[in-house]
């Protein structure tokens, strides 16, 4: 309780440092500066961050290689930075996602070491302000951010959200009230740089966060920022956000919705079983993957929707343009350098192009070189003429997804092939929208047992209908196979009718996989 009391005090200090900071007078050229100075804040914080810190386990990784400074150097002017990260990928200069979670010991050679996530912390600037990763890679972390650190992030997405009309529509955010604190910085960041949030409707916390989250708006309007009180969501309804929005758009107004992907699709499901009129509404939205059957069904109701990818110890990776589809993002070349290795997904014989990340930033709150995340996705360079490629943003990611791994009785699956089933089979069969099923792995005794959640709100009310239907479908893609024999004599696969699990940070998977944590029943 004392613990907690001192964290929101200090959240409340910080937020006064934060609003009192001056606001930068054009955020487009800070964010040139910054991508023209791309090698040099390398090499600065390589030698700053890194390089003068025993602790830091690239460090380790480079002294067991006899790579120094001097060395990087010379490589990154002579090839430039991509293709050192390359070179230093192949001398065992990187680190898994396993390894930085400690999950797994690094090891190389004769060299092993375990990792702490705190070795990669920044230790060059003073964290005021703490954000909790949501969970959905593994256990969620803790990552500590600096005023410098907070401040850039307001111009990011500053210049992100001015591309896609922000200044030009109204703003409801979907972002989530305290505990997590991203709705507040949402509040914050815009109401400082002139598009304030015009609604905020978060889902509902528990009665302490309530009261918590209104005095930091009490706190904030006392400080002349303009942001207004959260209307909350009632349980797994959307219906307010789709009235509000019909009810802008009949005054002539658009609107631009922040949050989550799942929130979105179910926002567009309830304007049309209402029959409101949303079309022409962007949603902006990041936190889980935009599949085509998402796409499908946003731009069926003639809204608009496009990416941001971020990784919270890592900052945002990309922003998506007006000109982009579905996982496609121009990447934060200003914070990041990105290379790709192919690997193969874990436990199957498909072959990924992983993506290693590189943080660029003085103040960057993660200090790494060649971090894997377990994302793949395709790097190239960007062809559309929009203002992020004017900023300086040329390279781009496309096909953006996780891969996790799903296994089952000794056979194992590529989560792209199920999501099919997932999202557009079993809605188009029994109804409702992609969030509304759900498959999830887990540990039941020695063995791995997989449910299929199916939202109670469809109203589906036979178990097997759905099991025999899905269960066709798996044997469907897989004919010839053993794997959906497997699962239709196995006992271990189950349909339940319960709302699909949310990880922390409220976002739905279609795939919850073992070692998701804190699962919400
Ligand atoms: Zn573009």
């Amino acid at each position: 309780m004392l613990k907690e009391f001192s964290y929101y005090s200090q959240l409340s200090r910080s937020i006064v440092k934060w609003v009192r900071s001056p606001v930068a007078s054009s955020p487009l050229s800070a964010i040139q500066e910054n991508i023209q100075h791309r090698e040099a804040n390398f090499l600065q914080l390589l030698q700053a961050a890194i390089l003068a810190n025993p602790k830091h386990p690239l460090k380790k990784l480079l002294d067991w290689a006899g790579i120094g400074y001097e060395d990087i150097e010379a490589r990154v002017h002579r090839n430039g930075l991509e293709e050192t990260l390359q070179e230093l990928y192949r001398e065992g200069i990187y680190l898994t996602h396993d390894e930085f979670k400690g999950k797994q010991e690094v090891k190389r050679g004769a060299l092993v070491f375990q990792v702490a996530s705190s070795d990669l912390a920044n230790p060059l600037y003073r964290a005021i302000m703490e954000a909790s990763s949501s969970g959905s890679r593994g256990n969620p972390t803790i990552t500590r951010r600096s005023l410098e650190y907070q401040a850039y992030r307001e111009l990011q997405e500053t210049v992100f959200l001015n591309e896609l009309e922000l200044p030009q529509r109204e703003q409801l955010a979907t972002t989530s009230a305290i505990p997590a604190t991203g709705g507040l910085r949402r509040l914050i960041t815009h109401a400082r740089y002139g598009s304030p949030v015009a609604s905020w409707m978060p889902l509902r916390p528990v009665f302490h966060y309530r009261v918590l989250t209104s005095m930091y708006l009490l706190q904030l309007r006392a400080m002349g920022i303009r942001a207004p009180f959260p209307r909350y969501l009632p349980e797994d309804d959307f219906t307010p956000i789709a009235k509000w929005i019909a009810g802008r758009k009949s005054q002539g107004k658009q609107v631009l919705v922040t949050g989550n992907v799942s929130p979105a699709v179910r926002v567009v499901a309830a304007a049309q079983e209402l029959g409101l009129d949303i079309s022409g509404t962007r949603f902006v939205v990041g936190g889980e993957a935009i599949t085509a059957a998402k796409v499908a069904i946003v731009e069926g109701a003639g809204a608009l929707i496009n990416a941001r990818y971020t990784i919270s110890e890592l900052g945002p990776v990309g922003f998506g343009c007006k000109h982009m589809h579905g996982n496609c993002v121009h990447l934060s070349m200003d914070a990041l350098a990105v290379i790709a290795r192919e690997r193969f997904a874990p436990l199957t014989d498909t072959k990924v192009q992983s993506l290693l990340f590189t943080t660029l930033l003085p103040f960057a709150p993660t200090v790494a070189i060649n971090l894997e995340m377990d994302d793949a996705g395709e790097l190239g360079n960007s062809t559309c003429d929009c203002g992020l490629m004017q900023a300086g943003y040329t390279q781009q990611i496309n096909h953006i997804f996780s891969y996790g791994k799903l296994t089952g009785y000794g056979t194992s699956l590529m989560a792209g092939d199920v999501l099919s089933i997932l999202e557009v089979m079993l809605p188009k069969r029994f109804g409702g929208v992609p969030s509304d099923y759900q498959l999830i792995e887990q540990e039941a005794g020695k063995h791995t047992s997989i449910e299929l959640r199916v939202h109670p709100r469809l109203g589906v009310n036979s178990e097997a209908d759905v099991r025999d239907f899905f269960l066709r479908e798996l044997q469907r893609i897989w004919s010839g196979s053993s794997t959906g024999r497997t699962w239709s004599q196995s006992g271990g696969f189950q349909v339940r009718f319960a709302a699909p699990i949310q990880t922390n940070g409220k976002k739905i998977h279609p795939l919850h996989l073992l070692g998701s944590p804190h699962p919400r029943p």
